[in-house]
């Protein structure tokens, strides 16, 4: 059958220029040595927080859509992403992992990247799919289980870990299961320090990590509380807020 073209509607999108980058981030926050932009954070989307430094760049989660996030903006990130803090692994905070890895191959990235997670069975998988996707993977992937007694220096900063309470979602399995889940704090040589909650109930040991931190990004899902060890309430995290000396709420 000859193909009828005529009377049809043709839309041709506009191509995006990969050399039409360049705009200029506006931060969420900046300090002396940190700075931070919340690229995107929905619950049950995806999260990805990005934390510039004078000597590298950090990645905090890494959710759906974090290559259209990162592509207006330059792509000094390519070659300068020195490390990936996961929170946990619940596709709302990384599934963009995969295809950003593979992004930063065609772009013939070479440096060493850090990935950094409390799931150790996650970070094999991240193994498996270097191993089973690219022959000639053409940079380093340095797979980290960061532990709260054994943190990592990375770009001159200081990653500590630290475990928090989160959980399936009860109805997935009758019950509530509990995952491995990790917040994380990044602190410069100054002293600085920006702490990243990831997916964290409630616990009385919270308190203590987000005092006196430069900026806390703390997860804040339920408007009323719904069973504990899941998410923090925006109350429950507005106060945790008021012990930091600026707070960002995210995950809402
Ligand atoms: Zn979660």
């Amino acid at each position: 059958m000859k193909y009828q073209m005529r009377n049809a509607k043709i839309y041709v999108q506009e191509r995006a220029d990969h050399r039409d980058i360049g705009r200029r981030m506006d931060w969420d926050w900046q300090g002396k040595d940190l700075r931070v932009k919340v690229l995107y954070s929905q619950k049950g989307i995806a999260t990805q927080i990005w934390v510039a430094t004078s000597t590298g760049y950090f990645l905090m989660d890494c959710g759906d859509g974090i290559l259209r996030d990162l592509f207006p903006y330059s792509a000094d990130w390519i070659h300068r992403l020195s490390a990936i803090l996961l929170s946990h692994s619940h596709f709302d905070h990384v599934a963009g992992l995969f295809a950003l890895l593979s992004f930063l191959r065609l772009r013939n990235r070479t440096a060493s990247l850090v990935i950094a997670s409390p799931d150790r069975s996650f970070l094999q998988e991240i193994r498996r799919f270097r191993d089973r996707m690219f022959a000639g993977f053409p940079y380093e992937l340095d797979l980290r289980s960061i532990e709260e007694s054994n943190p990592y220096q990375c770009a001159g900063f200081q990653i500590r870990s630290f475990a928090v309470p989160h959980s399936e979602h009860a109805s997935f399995f009758g019950q509530a299961m509990p995952v491995l889940a990790a917040g994380y704090c990044l602190e410069s040589a100054q002293g600085e320090i920006v702490l990243y909650s990831g997916d964290t109930g409630w616990f009385s040991g919270l308190s203590r990590y987000v005092r006196g931190v430069d900026l806390a990004i703390l997860e804040a899902t339920f408007d009323l509380p719904k069973g504990e060890g899941r998410h923090l309430t925006l109350e429950q995290a507005q106060q945790l807020g008021h012990l930091a000396k600026t707070t960002i709420l995210v995950h809402r």
